[in-house]
């Protein structure tokens, strides 16, 4: 099978070193496999999107050298595929209207990524007088199970440690955790490497591929670029955006040997040597 990988950034500000190395590791991953790379925007969360994030990203990533194959998709362009695999999931009988608000689920447990887990409360239907907000997939107890190229075998039950989660919001966006297996099985992605802040999705996206029939491909997560403090390099904690000259730091963050250029960091990569670990400290610049 040809390798198809990708890179699929959110645009809501520039990219800081940790998602620079994100599309470093992918961007080598597949030029070392001869495969394709194809770049997707990640603008569903309109409210969430930075005006001239998007430029910003496509320079950074050109002036780096990480050049991708075909046209940059826009996921805001592509509702229509999100709205027909909502349609087959809900004729399986696999998604339910919820009415609850953020309100009423301040009780229930926290799942692994820090949000609610549903208490499946409009599980069997939404009492009456209450209105629709949300549509919910609803999950099954079975683990699903999956080996990382790099962080290893992973194992989640999606119901018991993330609960019924959603894929319609309330403000009428398709949630990413569609938009991304369906925008990946339509461009034909054989292998997604990405940060291991979305380690914990995973699990949620392969039980959708499994819902809609779709092909499940390879995963390799690389680390999340933290500070000192162990805090993830963001906006929010005041992150510098990448530069291309950030390229020797992330060949090292990757546990790669050094090179001059990109092409020969793709003759010399080596998966094998990227940290396990979800989080890793970026190296001090120069
Ligand atoms: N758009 C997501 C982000 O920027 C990445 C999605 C993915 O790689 O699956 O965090």
């Amino acid at each position: 099978m040809t390798y198809v990988g990708r890179f699929a950034p959110s645009p809501t500000g520039p990219l800081h070193f940790g998602s620079l190395a994100a599309a470093v590791a992918s961007w080598l991953d597949a030029r070392a496999a001869g495969g394709r790379w194809l770049l997707r925007i990640e603008d569903l969360d309109r409210p969430r999107v930075q005006p001239g994030a998007v430029d910003e990203i496509l320079r950074l990533l050109e002036a780096s050298g990480l050049h991708w194959d075909g046209e940059v998709e826009f996921q805001s362009a592509r509702t229509a595929l999100y709205a027909a695999a909502l349609e087959r999931l809900a004729r399986d009988g696999r998604t339910y209207w919820c009415g609850c608000s953020r309100r009423e689920m301040e009780d229930s447990a926290l799942s692994i990524d820090g949000a609610r887990i549903y208490p499946g409360t409009c599980r069997q239907g939404l009492a009456p007088g209450r209105t629709p907000r949300a549509l919910r997939l609803r999950t099954m107890p079975e683990a699903v199970a999956f080996t990382d190229r790099a962080q290893g075998d992973i194992t989640q039950s999606v119901e018991r440690e993330v609960g019924d989660f959603v894929l319609l919001r309330a403000d009428g966006f398709h949630a990413y955790q569609l938009a991304v297996v369906v925008d990946d099985a339509a461009q034909g992605v054989t292998d997604i490497v990405r940060g291991a802040d979305l380690l914990d999705s995973t699990a949620r996206q392969i039980l959708l591929q499994q819902y809609l029939g779709l092909p499940t491909p390879r995963y390799l997560h690389v680390p999340v670029a933290v500070d000192a403090d162990g805090r993830k390099l963001a906006k929010q904690t005041g992150a510098p955006a990448a530069r291309p000259d950030d390229l020797p730091r992330v060949l090292a963050f990757l546990g790669q040997a050094p090179a001059a250029d990109l092409a020969i960091a793709a003759k010399q990569w080596d998966p094998s040597r990227i940290p396990r670990a979800r989080t890793l400290s970026a190296p001090a610049a120069a």
